[in-house]
């Protein structure tokens, strides 16, 4: 298995990610579910166009899942999924309009407040997270493939299984250290809170499910 390598500007994203001393890391959330919510839609729009495909309401979600005792949260949807290209493409470059906007004003800002204003992405994940795997199967494919990666060093892809299409996302959540803490991203009710908070308008249900809560 090749670890392959980020690409320059994304691995310094990545980097500020990893070591961001920021207060909100709760918005790494909102990045998610927003992700999660664009997937859904894609599937959504192409529905209209496409007679084969049928758009039901009910089999279209989010879904939330802590797992206090493995420290892993989990962030699923049934959207359109990504190729074992797209997964290359969309989360080993980041060179997304919210990101660049991001990085670009963060050149002369100081970084506080900043990643509010932005969309810094999918990468908002390592600021919770030591390690990040991503299982997706896309539309109209009947394999899966895994995405892994444990920070700046790189990511791996290999085929993996999925049984329905769409993206998982599993977050290793990070140690508590004296300074920070990370349990409460595997909590409850302020999973719901910061739901409440940042993603209230998202059109598609986020279903919670909590282990031993
Ligand atoms: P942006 O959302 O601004 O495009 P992100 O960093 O949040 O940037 O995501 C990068 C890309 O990765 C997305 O544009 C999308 O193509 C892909 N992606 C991320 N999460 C998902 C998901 N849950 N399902 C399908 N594609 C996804
Ligand atoms: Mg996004």
């Amino acid at each position: 298995m090749i670890k392959q390598e980020f690409k320059a500007e994304s691995k310094r994203l990545l980097e500020m990610m990893i070591n961001s001393i920021y207060t909100q890391r709760e918005i790494f959330l909102r990045e998610l579910i927003s992700n999660a919510s664009d997937a859904i839609d894609k599937i959504y729009y192409k529905a209209l166009t496409d007679d084969s495909l049928v758009f039901n309401q009910a089999d279209y979600y989010i879904k939330v899942t802590a797992d206090k005792a493995n420290r892993v949260l989990t962030i699923s949807d049934t959207g359109i999924g990504m190729t074992q290209e797209e997964l290359e493409n969309n989360l080993g470059v980041i060179a997304k309009s919210g990101s660049l906007a991001f990085k670009k004003e963060n050149e002369s800002k100081d970084g506080h407040n900043i990643i509010g204003q932005f969309g810094v992405g999918f990468y908002a994940a390592f600021m919770v997270a030591d390690k990040v795997t991503v299982t997706s199967r896309a539309l109209g494919a009947s394999e899966a493939f895994k995405w892994e990666s444990e920070g700046a060093d790189g990511y791996t892809i290999v085929p993996s299984e999925k049984a329905a299409v769409g993206t998982e996302i599993v977050l290793h959540i990070k140690a508590n250290t004296e300074e920070d803490n990370y349990d409460e991203f595997l909590e409850e009710y302020r999973l719901r809170s910061i739901i409440k908070k940042y993603s209230d308008f998202i059109r598609y249900p986020i279903k919670m499910d909590v282990a031993g809560q």
